[in-house]
């Protein structure tokens, strides 16, 4: 991401000194995206931050719905599909106040609404999201293009822990 990686832990260690010097109840969650370079480090990764932020993801790196290459130089997908939580749990907003489908909808191709003109729910559960939403649940998930080359509705994994 180009930033400096001392100064990023440097920061990251102030904040959480900070939180525990005022007695604040702030999260602070950690996101990796792990890959076959660092995929080795991520267990001491965990063990060592672990004890001092409140969660840890780790996200193996996707191909974006197929517009790249994932690690394998892969852009298919195998196995049962089950409903995304991201459509379910998050709600996006793009620099231009667009509310896309999810984060992986980068480009906005499929846009409810814009905060700077509709309320963010009313947004969220638009038609055009909605539809998304429950071809999800009625296992139509290939009824969206760009679903239907994301590995976020792969083998299911978020609806078992
Ligand atoms: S399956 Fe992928 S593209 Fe579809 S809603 Fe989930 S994250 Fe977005």
């Amino acid at each position: 991401m180009g930033l400096d990686f001392k100064r990023t832990m440097a920061n990251l260690n102030y904040l959480i000194e900070e939180r525990k010097r005022r007695n604040k109840k702030l999260i602070i969650s950690l996101t990796v995206a792990a890959n076959p370079i660092n995929k080795s480090n991520v267990d001491s990764l965990i063990k060592k931050w672990s004890p001092k932020v409140d969660d840890i993801g780790i996200n193996w790196i996707h191909s974006w719905a197929g517009a790249m290459e994932d690690d394998g130089g892969k852009t298919e997908i195998s196995g049962s599909r089950y409903p995304c939580r991201s459509l379910f749990e998050q709600v996006v907003v793009q620099s231009n106040g667009d509310i896309p489908l999810c984060c992986v909808d980068y480009e906005g191709s499929l846009v409810g609404g814009n905060i700077k003109t509709d309320k963010i729910l009313t947004s969220f559960y638009s038609k055009r999201l909605e539809k998304v939403r429950r071809d999800h649940l009625g296992g139509r998930v290939g009824n969206n293009k760009m679903c239907n080359n994301c590995r976020f509705s792969e083998k299911g994994l978020d609806w078992l822990v």
